[in-house]
């Protein structure tokens, strides 16, 4: 993103706009680059009076940056616009969460903190560490050189993005190992991530890994969600 210097009349009322803090006002307004995750919220928004910004399609490695943090990007691979992913969302049409599999989910970064690749690779890593399988229709999978490793392409470590979801699969012996690589990790990442989990509930709707988590220190806050769309249900997801 860039603001047109000659024409910004320094109003400031851009600075409130940005997620990640980016805009500065000096006697006009400048966007530290390294900080802008190029969501595009400036330039949609119209707040500019004297429609200073200018949206840029920047080449690789950058343009990571609008792959994860702008909504209105299409994921090249996945083909899923915003934060290229809807794998979770869709388990009663694609099956994905088997049974005795758990998803899991590391989201990474929020408005106001971003997340950095560096931080991404060692969340991948210590999963990879732990014996998960990354879900292939993911856009930080999509970057990766190594599954088995979790380790990323080396030119997009600096870049930063609004946020990232690491999903993956998790058989339920490996549970423990995870969330012990993850508490562990946590304290080497500057940022802050949250851990879906994604399961099916048991007949009487109780969660089956519940006590489970609860005795490895982790406290389960239950969200549902419904979709509801067209999909039909495919015969592999009940077996
Ligand atoms: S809103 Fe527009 S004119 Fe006002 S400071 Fe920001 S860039 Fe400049
Ligand atoms: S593109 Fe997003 S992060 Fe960059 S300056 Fe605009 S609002 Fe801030």
């Amino acid at each position: 993103m860039r603001i047109d210097l000659e024409t910004c009349i320094g109003c400031g009322l851009c600075v409130a706009y940005c997620p990640m803090g980016a805009i500065k006002m000096n006697e006009v307004a400048v966007i530290d680059a390294d900080e802008c995750v190029e969501c595009g919220v400036c330039f949609r928004s119209g707040m500019c009076p004297a429609d200073c910004f200018i949206e840029e399609v920047h080449p690789w490695p950058r343009s990571v940056r609008t792959l994860f943090s702008n909504p209105l990007s299409e994921h090249k691979e996945t083909r899923v616009p915003g934060r290229g992913t809807e794998e979770m969302k869709t388990n009663d049409v694609t099956g994905v969460y088997k049974k005795a599999l758990v998803g899991m989910t590391a989201e990474m970064g929020r408005p106001g903190v971003g997340t950095r690749f560096t931080d991404v690779e060692k969340v991948a890593q210590a999963l990879a560490a732990a014996g998960v399988k990354f879900a292939a229709q993911n856009p930080v999978t999509y970057l990766m050189v190594d599954q088995a490793t979790g380790k990323l392409k080396s030119e997009v470590l600096g870049e930063k993005v609004l946020s990232a979801m690491i999903e993956c699969l998790v058989p339920q012996e490996k549970i423990p190992a995870v969330i012990r690589e993850l508490k562990e990790v946590a304290q080497h990442v500057d940022t802050v991530f949250s851990l879906d989990i994604i399961t099916r509930l048991k007949p009487d709707g109780s969660v089956p890994w519940e006590k489970m988590l609860h005795e490895l220190g982790v406290t389960v806050s239950i969200n549902g969600k419904s979709n509801i769309g067209l999909g039909r249900p495919s015969a592999e997801v009940y077996q």
